[in-house]
């Protein structure tokens, strides 16, 4: 297979003009016939690595997916390229159903998505023995790790499936990059001397931001007004959370969707799917949401709370900018965070699973309060190596000082001591700051030896000191009800000033981190680009799928950069192919011109 056939059917079918790392030598490797194990990361293109090959094969290619709500978008956007696909699930009618059974004989589809829990079904085992099959393509891999995240045992089946079909070929995919998860994978699946490809974890178009606001809900609606035709997802670490939040944006008249583990499945549903068509364009949840959520055109994605570790905020925080356009990373990071999260960890039983989760912690805790590049800290972590600035994180385009913080650390330790090691940050901040709050005079603060001996310190600054004071192990959290403060024998070492501490002070301007938003974007037509995505939107209700499937933002960003006049301009846009443009190209052309002699 030559390289120009592949790149001509790959911008026939999907409208791109070159391939993305790794992408290519997988699928070379796929049409060679080798079992294949490609670690991409979340955005990075696995789709095409199998969708493109299936193709050019013989026969049809049984995609295994994780998620059945999911299978009706993945082929309606294949569908939407010119790629003929089924799927088969529960969710099917039985005309439907046999309907799938019918094109998948026929041979009329090249690709067909099932949940690994359809391999158990004895009727789905008999008739796929008939079905000449090009290879099986395993999406979200990681699944049948119990090292990974999300451990689906049904995923044990597909090696089963060997024992009728032969040895198939096999391809996996996965974003998950430990090595004792794709060692999972390799021997699970049985592939057989697979060509593994692990393509850099870098996704540039990201700003990573870590942000300490005096007040976090104030800063998400600024960020959410400054950003209010753009799509994101604000993950909190509660449900309670996730209602408060939700509730608050609702009444500023925002359309916004909530998702956690306490809502009905179909509320859940329906969140999900409000959120997928742009009819809410945000969601706030849990880190319940989003597995093989692939909407593309997620323009933030921002962390209300810490998240336990940095594989979950990496994967969760990946979810932005899929299609390749700029997206913030915003991480909202308050000391607090660290104590509740530490808390949560103590009231475990486990001792050796403890001691893997303060370790996993500590890495995001390291993440928040580095004063060096947060895309190099983040590559490093997972192990690549990394330029030492990036110019597009909040720490390359801000100043961030680490500041010495002995002696304040001193003042907050001996408050502690004061008050008998009895009381959690609140009243320990309150008592620092001289407050007079009802809680202040119930407890008799006044009368403590340290009170006010912080008065002219900010209330973030103290609970982020004191975050970092429990991080490194100066303080420790106990107590069963509530996170109580207390000293541990380090304490001593800081206040007798054997040791010194610095924390990392950044600007709270927000506006100057972030070079990365649309607003300070001119090289396209921003009005024109507003029509384009309300016609997209009014084009994907009518034909009731999500938006993002007639065309990505980068697509519809790029019309109204290059405003292409002719067919022939608009198959340079990237994501318009062959079919694209015969459905949608006259429609959008129009709308270009007429846009455009409304200007004049
Ligand atoms: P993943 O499954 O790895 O998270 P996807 O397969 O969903 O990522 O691809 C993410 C986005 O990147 C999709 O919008 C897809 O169309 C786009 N994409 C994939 N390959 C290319 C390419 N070679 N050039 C431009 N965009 C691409």
């Amino acid at each position: 297979m030559t390289r120009d056939i592949l790149l001509e059917n790959l911008k026939k079918y999907f409208g791109y003009d070159s391939f993305r790392e790794g992408q290519e030598e997988i699928i070379e490797n796929i049409l060679e016939g080798k079992d294949v194990l490609g670690v991409l990361p979340t955005g990075g293109g696995k789709s095409i690595c199998y969708q493109l090959p299936s193709l050019i094969m013989d026969g049809i290619s049984l995609v295994i997916s994780p998620l059945i709500s999911l299978m009706k978008d993945q082929v309606d956007a294949l569908e939407e390229n010119g790629i003929a696909a089924t799927f088969i699930n529960s969710s099917l009618s039985l005309e439907a159903y046999r309907q799938s059974l019918t094109d998948i004989k026929s041979g009329r589809v090249k690709l067909v998505y099932i949940s690994p829990e359809r391999l158990e079904n004895e009727f789905f085992r008999d008739f796929i023995k008939e079905v000449k099959i090009s290879f099986i393509a395993v999406d979200e891999a990681h699944c049948i790790s119990q090292w990974g995240h999300d451990f689906r045992p049904s995923y044990k089946l597909i090696a089963k499936l060997y024992d009728i079909l032969g040895k198939v070929q096999v391809t996996a995919f996965t974003a998950t990059a430990t090595r004792m998860v794709r060692e999972d994978i390799i021997n699970n699946l049985k592939l057989k001397s697979p060509f593994v490809r692990v393509t850099g974890f870098d996704r540039k178009n990201l700003s990573f931001q870590v942000q300490k606001p005096k007040n976090k809900l104030s800063y998400l609606k600024d960020y959410i007004k400054d950003h209010e035709d753009d799509s994101g997802i604000i993950y909190a670490s509660t449900r309670k959370r996730v209602d408060a939040i939700y509730k608050s944006l609702k009444s500023m008249g925002l359309a916004v969707g909530r998702y956690h583990a306490g809502m009905s499945e179909e509320e859940r549903k329906l969140n999900q799917e409000a959120f997928i068509y742009d009819d809410k364009k945000i969601i706030v949840a849990t880190n319940a949401f989003g597995m093989g959520i692939d909407k593309s055109n997620v323009r933030y994605v921002i962390h209300y709370n810490m998240p336990k570790d940095m594989e979950s905020y990496y994967q969760e925080a990946g979810r932005a900018g899929r299609d390749g356009e700029a997206s913030d990373c915003i991480l909202l990071y308050s000391g607090q965070d660290i104590i509740i999260n530490k808390h949560l960890i103590n009231l475990g039983r486990n001792p050796v699973y403890k001691k893997i989760q303060l370790e996993k912690l500590q890495s995001i805790i390291n993440y928040v309060n580095t004063s060096t590049c947060l895309r190099a800290y983040i590559l490093n972590y997972f192990g690549q190596e990394a330029k030492s600035t990036c110019d597009n994180c909040s720490n390359c385009l801000s100043d961030v000082k680490k500041q010495d913080a002995t002696v304040d650390a001193q003042k907050i330790l001996s408050c502690i001591y004061r008050l008998d090691q009895r009381y959690g940050l609140n009243t320990v901040v309150e008592c620092l700051r001289a407050s007079t709050s009802k809680n202040s005079i119930e407890k008799n603060l006044k009368a403590v030896s340290t009170y006010g001996i912080m008065k002219d310190k900010s209330k973030t600054y103290i609970k982020d000191l004191i975050g970092l004071l429990t991080a490194d192990g100066y303080i420790k959290v106990s107590g069963v009800t509530y996170p109580v403060l207390k000293l541990t024998e380090k304490s001593k070492d800081l206040l007798f000033a054997k040791e010194k501490i610095s924390i990392t002070i950044r600007q709270e301007d927000r506006k100057k981190d972030s070079k990365n938003t649309s607003t300070n974007d001119d090289s396209y037509d921003k009005n024109l680009f507003k029509h384009l995505k309300a016609v997209r939107l009014d084009m994907a209700k009518k034909r009731n799928i999500p938006p993002f499937i007639i065309f990505s933002d980068a697509s519809l960003k790029e019309m109204a950069q290059k405003k292409p006049q002719t067919e022939e301009e608009m198959l340079g846009v990237k994501g318009v192919g062959d079919k694209k443009l015969i459905q949608y190209g006259d429609i959008f052309l129009a709308e270009i011109r007429e846009f455009g002699r409304r200007k004049l």
